[in-house]
Formats: C-alpha cells, structure tokens, sequence
C-alpha cells in the first residue's frame, strides 16, 4: 500500500507545463516581470476582482512585503495558532507579535480579545484565516476603524474562496496568499499581496526587487521576492483546473464529514455557511481524549502505522517556539493552547480516493 500524505500537490500534465514554457525559450526571459508574469497577473486580477496585485516568490515573503509597505512599527495583534510564518514575518519586520486567543468554533482570531490588547504601540492587526475559515472580517473593520489600526490578513490557506459572492482579498488593508506546493493552488513557490490602496504600488514593487528606484538608486531596504516566469507558467497552467480541483477536495471533505460527524469526542469544523465559497482546503478534527478514548497523538500514532501521515497542524502554537524564549512578553491564550494539543489534519487532496478516506475513518474510529 501507498503512503498517503497529508497533502499531495496538484500539478497539470507534464506535456501542459512544457507547452506553457516553450516560449520563455524565445523571450529568453526567464525572470524580472515577463510575459508569464503578466499573464498570470491578469489572469489573478479577474479572480480576485482587484487590480492591485504584486506576485512574489513565496507567500512568506509577501507577508514581510506587505508589513514593510505599510510602515507598520511596533506592536501586531496577530494568532499563535498558525504556520510559523505569519509570526517569523512580524519580527524578522522588526515588529513584537501580541498574541491574541482564538475562537473555538472557527479557530480565528477571537474578536472580542483585540480590544483589551490595543496599546500606545499597537500598529497593525494581523489576523489568519486558518483552513480557510474566515475570520470575523466585520468586527475585525469595525476595531480597526475605531482604532485606525491597518488589517493585513495572512490569507495563505483561503485562495479561490469567497463571501456573498465577494472574494476574501477584499477585507482589510492587505490580503497575502501562498502558492506553495503544499497549498491548495500552487505555482510550485510563489505567493501574492492583494492590497486595497493602489498608492502603496511602488513601495511593494520596490521592496521585492531590492529597493531598486529607477536605475541605479535603490531608495528603501529591499531584498528579492521576485516570482520566475517558471514559476508563473506553472500558475498558469494550475489555475486552469481550479475549480476542477476544488470540486475534487469538496467530495474528499464530505465523505469525512459524513463519517465523522456523529463520533464523540471529535469536532469537526464545517466551513459550509450558504453565503460562503469554500477552498475545502484542510480537514481539522479535534479530538478530546476523555470523551474520544484516545488522544491525538494515539491517532496520529495509529494512522502513521497504517502508513497513513496526518500532520500536527498547528502545533505548537507559535508563542512557545524555542527562538522566541525570552524574546517578548507572551499573552496568555488557552484555547489556542488547548487546541493546539489536540487538532490533527487528516489527508486531503484532490485525488485522495473515496476508499482510503473510510480507511482513514475505520482506522480512527475502529
Ligand atoms: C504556507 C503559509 C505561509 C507561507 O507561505 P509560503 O508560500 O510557504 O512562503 C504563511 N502563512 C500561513 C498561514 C501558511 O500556511
């Protein structure tokens, strides 16, 4: 038997990809805003319904983009419960991350926290909308206006998806996606910003090509978040099948959601709100020992037997990772902490078969 992954990534078919690059051959440009760059970029336009776009290496390095493009200091109201990413951006920026609980129903950044963590030196809100559930973007705008903090979401897991028809990248300041392999769509590396005010263009755009400011000046400190025309041809040729990919994870999450549903001592976190788009980007399950009669780690433990490999996404939460010791004072937040220790991401990807997700299933609940 196969191993089965966490993630598998999706790629087109190999005779697709080399059609997309053959012309790079001509341009002999391989990089610096292309012709594939620009396509992508148009093509990621009509998606997000935005014309302030800046594609970038990896989604990481848009995040640090976007904070520097705002000139945020100071402090970032950010969730511990999250890839290391979004809290490694905040202080590689300079910036100290204030760590805010989160929700238990959706795993969000709990709104109602925000308030008592704003400070003289609170300069922007940075909240995740993790497995592609969205954060409570209304009360987030409403704190934000009254605080006039600006609101950078990492938006790295909710690419594709929308509500009330309106594409996630339209909440706050900036919006930050991956197209990491391992992300729901991926241009194997590459990530983009989507941001609102078209006024900060020339900042991002300087920020990831070195700070270079026309041709031998280089006005802010920069480094290089380019993206290659491989890489956008890869965007290219992935995004055709989109939402054929979305409709494929969409039966992988029923089929576990249909199965799991009732078990004691496991949360599920259904994504399907009528008005919502989703990604069906992650399968999350919480499961609590004293009900469940086995502890996450038993799972994961049995399941890896199986050569099955769910992954302990998040854990830990970010605040405690071991480069930070000392660093910053560190917020309390026990529900992050608590489903931390408990969460476990099943398989989920496009062609994971129906058979091996009642095999999972069988093997958890067995
Ligand atoms: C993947 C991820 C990132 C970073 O994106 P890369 O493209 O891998 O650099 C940032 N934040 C979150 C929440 C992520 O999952």
């Amino acid at each position: 038997m196969d191993n089965i992954f966490v993630s598998n990534p999706s790629l087109p078919l190999f005779d697709e990809y080399v059609e997309e690059i053959r012309s790079i051959w001509d341009t002999k440009k391989l990089t610096n805003s292309g012709p594939k760059l620009a396509e992508f970029s148009l093509l990621l336009e009509n998606l997000f319904r935005s014309k302030n776009i800046c594609l970038c290496c990896n989604g990481h390095m848009a995040l640090e983009t976007a904070i520097l493009s705002l000139g945020i200091k100071g402090e970032i109201i950010t969730s511990p419960f999250t890839f290391a990413s979004t809290t490694q951006a905040i202080i590689r920026c300079g910036c100290t991350p204030v760590f805010c609980d989160i929700s238990s129903t959706d795993l969000t950044i709990d709104y109602t926290k925000i308030e008592s963590l704003i400070t003289p030196n609170t300069g922007a809100i940075l909240p995740v909308h993790v497995y592609g559930n969205i954060c409570d973007f209304i009360n987030i705008q409403k704190i934000s206006k009254m605080y006039n903090l600006p609101v950078i979401y990492d938006a790295a897991h909710a690419f594709g998806e929308e509500i009330n028809g309106e594409s996630v990248s339209k909440f706050g300041d900036i919006s930050i996606f991956s197209f990491h392999a391992t992300k729901v769509f991926n241009s194997i590396e590459g990530g983009c910003i989507v941001y609102d005010n078209p006024s900060i263009k020339d900042r991002i755009n300087k920020f990831i090509n070195f700070g270079l400011n026309g041709q031998y000046d280089f006005s802010v400190v920069g480094f290089n978040a380019k993206m290659s025309e491989f890489h956008a041809s890869m965007g290219i040729c992935n995004l055709r099948h989109l939402n054929e990919e979305i409709e494929k994870r969409k039966i992988v999450f029923e089929e576990y959601f249909n199965i799991l549903a009732g078990a004691a001592g496991i949360t599920l976190y259904n994504l399907n709100a009528s008005n919502k788009k989703n990604n069906y980007s992650y399968f999350p399950i919480l499961i609590e020992n004293k009900i469940f009669g086995k502890s996450r780690d038993e799972v994961s433990t049995l399941l890896e037997k199986n050569q099955i490999y769910p992954r302990k996404y998040f854990y830990p939460i970010t605040s405690s990772f071991s480069a930070y010791r000392g660093l910053f004072p560190i917020q309390e937040t026990p529900v992050a902490s608590y489903v931390s220790e408990n969460i476990l991401c099943l398989p989920l990807y496009s062609n994971l078969q129906i058979e091996d997700v009642r095999r999972i299933c069988n093997i958890i609940l067995g």
